[in-house]
């Protein structure tokens, strides 16, 4: 290593000890960066490809305002999204507030009532449960008589198909489908997974709509959900296909008719998809669109290098170092409240933004725990950036994801670590 390197580690507070450690796990993990390294490229250029193929222009990174009648900018970014995501149609907009936004948009845009929603992978995502009336909520799809069933998944995190086969009835309109497992600690599945289970699905029952939550899952791969049969995808903008640039927004991309109907709910019916302006924000979408595949490509590094720094130490980490990725979220099972902590603030003290607050567990709103949280990041709540998250309750296990940069993730992870060695939590 550079002595100018060695100089900027020790002025950012990480030891020699800590550094040679990082450096030993960096040296064990090159074949696994060449291939995430692979993907990247691969993505890069379907996005590029993508881009040319709808003719992006000086003209699209313009926005309009008011109704946003003929912005051409939004409507070929969404070209863009459904050439890229293969699918016919797109809605890409910054009025979709976030990844729960885009999920509920798309289940309330396609039930109605008297249908029913089925989750073949067991519970979805926390704020989905309010979505769906799963935990009673004003607004849900169960006040418009929209019921709901859940099928677990087997013991070692695959499909109960047997099961799912009997969960499957006359009233089954639509099927929903993680790919992540969000803050869950069964496996994500990989996209091939997805393909077999809408396979399964629409072997009982073709015309059930398939649709995926792809959040945190988008470029991790080289295909995608809608490239094995989801009829349906949606996902964040502050997370994986904003790059980190996006500053707001959410996606749906699927078939036309599909995409359609969810706009009508997005914005009115009658309107749909022909307005909405998008202010200032299509240069940013483009961009990040564009740098998305490389910035997934660090994020999904640094969840590597600290599954295999933690493992190395000694804890349980979810997914283990050696096992493929399909999102870019790290669990590490510390078993103690001190560690979620002093981990937590060490990922704080990494950041680029308010390095220098301290995260304290607080009892955030719709937890029956208290949460730490470390973030410093460009975008608010933006978890794509670097960033960690510990509700303070056992088994203490923190979850960890996104760096904009390998760089960035990387001294993340060592910060994280030189913080529990400094609380004597953990020792080389
Ligand atoms: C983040 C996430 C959501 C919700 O996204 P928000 O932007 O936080 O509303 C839904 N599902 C999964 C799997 C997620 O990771």
């Amino acid at each position: 290593m550079s002595k100018a390197k060695e100089l900027y580690y020790e002025k950012l507070g990480i030891s020699r000890e800590v550094l040679a450690f990082g450096e030993q796990i960096v040296e064990s993990l090159r074949d696994r960066f060449a291939a995430i390294d692979d993907t990247a490229e691969c993505n890069q250029l379907k996005v590029i490809q993508a881009m040319q193929e709808n003719r992006v222009s000086e003209a699209c990174l313009y926005g309009t305002t008011g109704y946003g009648y003929n912005d051409i900018g939004r409507d070929t970014l969404e070209g863009v999204y459904a050439t890229t995501f293969h699918t016919e149609s797109a809605l890409v907009r910054p009025q979709i507030a976030c990844g729960t936004h885009a999920l509920a948009i798309t289940l309330a845009g396609l039930l109605r009532p008297g249908d029913e929603l089925l989750s073949p992978v067991g519970k979805p995502y926390d704020t989905l449960e309010e979505v769906i009336g799963i935990r009673p909520s004003e607004g849900s799809l169960a006040e418009y008589g929209i019921t709901y069933r859940q099928v677990e998944l087997l013991s070692d995190g695959t499909f109960d198909y047997e099961a799912i086969q009997k969960a499957i009835g006359p009233k089954t309109r639509m099927v929903t489908i993680q790919r992540s497992k969000g803050y869950l600690t069964r496996p994500t599945f990989s996209v091939a997974q997805i393909g077999e289970l809408i396979a399964f699905v629409k072997s009982i029952k073709p015309d059930v709509i398939c649709m995926v939550d792809n959040c945190y899952g988008e470029f991790v791969e080289t295909i995608e959900p809608t490239d094995v049969g989801a009829d349906i995808m949606a996902g964040s903008l502050i997370k994986n296909p904003g790059g980190g640039l996006a500053p707001v927004g959410g996606y749906v991309v699927g078939k036309e008719e599909l995409v359609n109907r969810v706009a009508y709910r997005l914005t009115s019916p009658g309107l749909g998809k022909e307005v909405g302006a998008t202010l200032g924000v299509n240069t940013a979408f483009y961009q990040g669109f564009f740098l998305a595949p490389t910035v997934v490509a660090g994020a999904l590094k640094g969840a590597i290098f600290a599954a295999n720094i933690y493992e190395k130490l000694g804890f349980k980490v979810i997914p283990n170092g050696s096992e493929s990725r399909h999102d870019i979220i790290q669990a590490v099972e510390f078993g103690k409240p001190e560690a979620v902590i002093a981990f937590c603030k060490g990922i704080q003290a990494a950041a680029p933004v308010d390095s220098f607050v301290t995260p304290e567990p607080w009892d955030m709103p719709g937890y029956d725990s208290q949460v730490i949280m470390a973030a410093g990041a460009f975008v608010q709540g933006s978890s794509i950036e670097l960033s960690a998250d510990g509700p303070i309750k056992p088994p203490y296990a923190v979850y960890f994801q996104g760096g904009l940069t390998w760089e960035h993730a990387k001294l993340g992870i060592l910060k994280s670590l030189q913080s529990l060695i400094d609380e004597r939590i953990v020792t080389l």
